[in-house]
């Protein structure tokens, strides 16, 4: 299959040629539709920041595609489903995992970081953590929703718990922060404010925790997300 692989930080990715993986007992294979590019990964192409496995690495996390083969053991799945593959694999088994906390599992795999990821025609992955993709959401459109969706959506829904009425302020409108703006509609936010990544330059400098050294950085990042503010009103 064709890949395109990470070597090194400040060097682009090479299209090359590398066997097509075979998927392991409770493993799927899934022929990639899309994979969406996250600032995460321009950080490690860009920002030196260091991949969990050393390169070579297929990166790319955002996955949509369709079931091309299943591995020993694998039921509920066929050939040519359409599925979506979440940005990070969770052992299920942890205590954060029975506790429905899978995004702070202690053994989580990310794809494009432990894993190889998406930028290739073929991707394996755990059949316990694929994704029926329904057909009315093309494959194209549906692979962001693997983590440029989901969180903001946990950030608004989950963490933020907004309803309707309350009152929603986005700090950093990158591609994250301006999704969360539908997930605020979505949880009935009464109004959502954003602020553009300028402002949030102003606003974090302000701030002595956040006086980083790149706040570009953080900018329209998770951890921006993580000061997602939603008030209530009495
Ligand atoms: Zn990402
Ligand atoms: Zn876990």
């Amino acid at each position: 299959m064709k890949a395109a692989v990470f070597h090194a930080a400040h060097r682009p990715l090479e299209v090359t040629e590398m066997p097509t993986p075979e998927p392991g007992p409770g493993q799927v294979l899934v022929k990639v539709a899309a994979c969406g590019l996250c600032h995460t990964d321009l950080h490690f192409i860009d920002h030196d920041t260091p991949t969990f496995k050393a390169p070579p690495l297929v990166l790319g996390h955002e996955i949509s595609g369709t079931i091309a083969d299943l591995g020993a053991g694998v039921t509920g799945w066929k050939e040519g489903d359409t599925v979506l593959l979440p940005a990070v694999l969770t052992c299920g088994v942890c205590a954060a995992c029975r506790e429905g906390r899978e995004n702070i599992c202690d053994h989580n795999q990310m794809f494009g970081n432990h894993v190889d990821g998406g930028f290739a025609e073929y991707v394996v992955a755990p059949a316990k953590d694929v994704y029926l993709l329904p057909r009315e959401i093309p494959l194209e459109a549906g692979s962001i929703i693997a983590d440029a969706i989901t969180t903001p959506f946990h950030a608004v829904v989950r963490r933020g718990k907004v309803v309707p009425g309350d009152w929603v302020l986005v700090l950093g409108c990158g591609g994250v922060g301006s999704l969360a703006f539908g997930c605020g509609a979505i949880g009935g936010g009464g109004g959502t404010f954003g602020l553009l990544s300028v402002a949030c330059i102003l606003f974090f400098s302000l701030v002595p925790f956040f006086a980083f050294k790149n706040l570009s950085r953080v900018i329209g990042a998770k951890l921006v997300m993580a000061l997602f503010l939603g008030t209530r009103p009495a």
